[in-house]
């Protein structure tokens, strides 16, 4: 079975075929689309933007498509970076000048409030307009300075206590076990292999 996973985002990718490597299908990625539409994320939840990307993916593509949005949402700042987490500092992907900005704001807010979570909605859509989702979360602490070289986006400044590490300083195996996306997408799996069975 072949599932289109519509995402550029190449931390994003590695990390969904790492995770979809023992499930019974063919990962198809965006670069082996011609002209893949351009989706503007503007929903004011994870929910309605992973939606948005699938479904019109699917349509456009006719193939089973699973999308990815996901996030930083930080108490102390309302919820912010939130949906806008991939250009909190403007430019979309940004991941230097969007870490920049989340130490420049979290400067003033003391360690004891420096609570955040990581959120992701994976929808999986059907061309026939169909479709289900799934959500993951996973809690930490906003550092005051970059640790770590893996992972992408905010990893370095995303302390996991239980592991007293960043999530740059996981090995991806650890990151995918207790992620938001690899919670997500542990939900997904099971209706992608009753897909399969049919
Ligand atoms: P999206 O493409 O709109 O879903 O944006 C996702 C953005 O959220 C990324 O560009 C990162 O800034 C951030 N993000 C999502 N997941 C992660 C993660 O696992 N680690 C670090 N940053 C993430």
């Amino acid at each position: 079975m072949k599932l289109l996973v519509a995402t550029g985002n190449q931390g994003k990718l590695k990390e969904i075929n790492r995770l979809l490597a023992d499930a019974p299908i063919e990962v198809i990625g965006l670069d082996q689309l011609i002209d893949p539409p351009e989706v503007l994320e503007d929903g004011a939840t994870f929910t309605a933007n992973a939606k948005k990307k699938a479904c019109k993916m699917a349509r456009f593509s006719g193939m089973l498509t699973l999308a990815d949005d996901s996030g930083l949402v930080v108490a102390a700042l309302g919820g912010e970076p939130g949906v806008n987490s991939a250009r909190y500092a403007g430019d979309h992907g940004d991941d230097a000048a969007n870490n920049l900005k989340l130490l420049s704001e979290m400067e003033p807010i003391a360690d004891e409030n420096r609570q955040a979570a990581f959120h992701c909605v994976m929808a999986l859509a059907w061309p026939d307009g169909r479709c289900e989702t799934c959500d993951g979360q996973v809690s930490g602490l906003i550092m005051r300075g970059e640790r770590g070289d893996g992972g992408f986006g905010y990893d370095p400044l995303f302390m996991v206590p239980e592991y007293g590490k960043t999530m740059a300083e996981l090995p991806l195996e650890i990151k995918n076990r207790i992620s938001h996306r690899g919670t997500a997408l542990r939900k997904v799996i099971p209706l992608l292999q009753e897909l399969a069975n049919k």
